[in-house]
């Protein structure tokens, strides 16, 4: 019943098919790595597949030997879906441990977080706890999600483990950077790289998302429209899905209105500095919003240096007008190293308007003549 399949969490696992053909290779020979690092920024399904191989892994009907998945056993010949299980990838998704799992309510199943900046040594206790009391035979897995953020204290009480875990139990690390994971433990790891998502992908990971969000979620609705978005949300994303989710925020849709639209008034000679700042201000009121900024600033020059070069595609196409305007000035390089700097600032603390500020002051000092028409 290829319903049943479809149910599994995996299927709703979008691209990374490099990951899931280890995984597969790994399960057919008998031979997953108990230990394993999936590695790969945030908002590409890392999360998911560790929840969806647990579910694998713990699927009571699992058993000696899976069933072929339904979906191999379809004769319309149509082509097959990208999320589509590899054989070995499957899981019922309806026996009571499926969803258990699905909910993140297994006893089997262990998922630990950062709580606040790092993992801690407490928790790691808890990890320790849980796959030490364990009965014979029984099938345990650990999702710890920030591998990179593990105090140190919390990475020593957990070496032992890793390196040698007990029967049937499965450690799934979680890293966005594998140079920020403590060597000792990558080396008792099996590594798993994660790609940021295509378009395609990001398009049909927001749709799937929306449909498993309940349908009178303000939220969900936004994402609903998903495919109406413009290309540009997708680009700018980076193939990262919390990114996309971010844009769906109608507060920073307008920030980014409000940006361009000030920028190019004032490159344009139509606002003074400080109009400009008064304009932005409102959106500068957190470290958050004024990385938002910047990073659109980046963005806009990146788009800048597209525009001198002929180049495609644009990640803002919608701002062709400032694109060409910022893609003529002779300190295009100086601006753009200057963005970074914004950025470092930014993270540094420093005061956010006065970033700002003193950013489009030096512009504008150096375009006197130059680009002549900002000021
Ligand atoms: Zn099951």
């Amino acid at each position: 019943m290829a319903e049943v399949s479809e149910l599994g969490l995996i299927s709703k696992v979008v691209g990374q098919s490099g990951a899931k053909e280890t995984l597969a290779r790994s399960l057919h020979s008998g031979r997953l790595a108990p230990v394993q690092l999936f590695v790969g920024p945030s908002g590409v399904g890392k999360g998911q597949m560790a929840l969806a191989l647990a579910q694998i892994l713990l699927c009571e009907r699992r058993g000696s030997k899976p069933p072929l998945p339904p979906m191999t056993s379809v004769t319309s010949g149509s082509a097959a879906a990208p999320t589509t299980p590899t054989s070995e990838l499957w899981a019922c998704g309806v026996c009571g441990s499926c969803q258990r799992v699905a909910r993140r309510e297994s006893e089997s199943l262990l998922w630990l977080e950062p709580e606040g900046a790092q993992i801690k040594l407490e928790q790691a206790h808890q990890l320790l706890e849980f796959l030490s009391l364990k009965s014979w035979g029984e099938s345990r897995v650990v999702i710890l999600a920030g591998a990179d953020a593990l105090s140190p204290q919390a990475a020593n009480a957990l070496l032992k483990i890793l390196e040698e875990p007990p029967e049937n139990s499965f450690v799934l690390l979680l890293a966005s950077q594998l140079a920020a994971v403590l060597p000792t433990l990558r080396s008792r790891s099996q590594v798993l790289r994660f790609q940021p998502l295509s378009s395609e992908e990001l398009r049909q990971a927001l749709a799937l998302r929306a449909q498993s969000v309940g349908a009178d979620d303000a939220k969900a609705k936004d994402t609903a429209q998903a495919e109406a978005f413009p290309d540009w949300i997708l680009e700018a994303s980076q193939g990262r899905l919390d990114v996309a989710e971010q844009w769906l925020d109608s507060e920073l849709l307008e920030t980014k209105q409000v940006f361009f639209s000030s920028l190019n008034h004032w490159l344009s000679g139509q606002l003074s500095l400080t109009d400009l700042m008064e304009s932005l201000n409102p959106h500068l009121s957190s470290l958050s919003q004024g990385l938002f900024v910047s990073g659109l600033l980046q963005q806009a020059l990146r788009d800048a240096l597209f525009v001198r070069f002929g180049l495609e595609p644009l990640i803002h196409s919608d701002q062709r007008p400032l694109l060409q305007t910022l893609a003529a000035s002779n300190k295009l390089f100086d601006q753009v190293e200057e963005s970074f700097q914004l950025e470092r600032d930014l993270k540094a603390n420093v005061e956010r308007r006065l970033c700002f500020e003193a950013l489009f002051y030096g512009w504008a000092q150096a375009s006197r003549g130059a680009l002549g028409r900002a000021r």
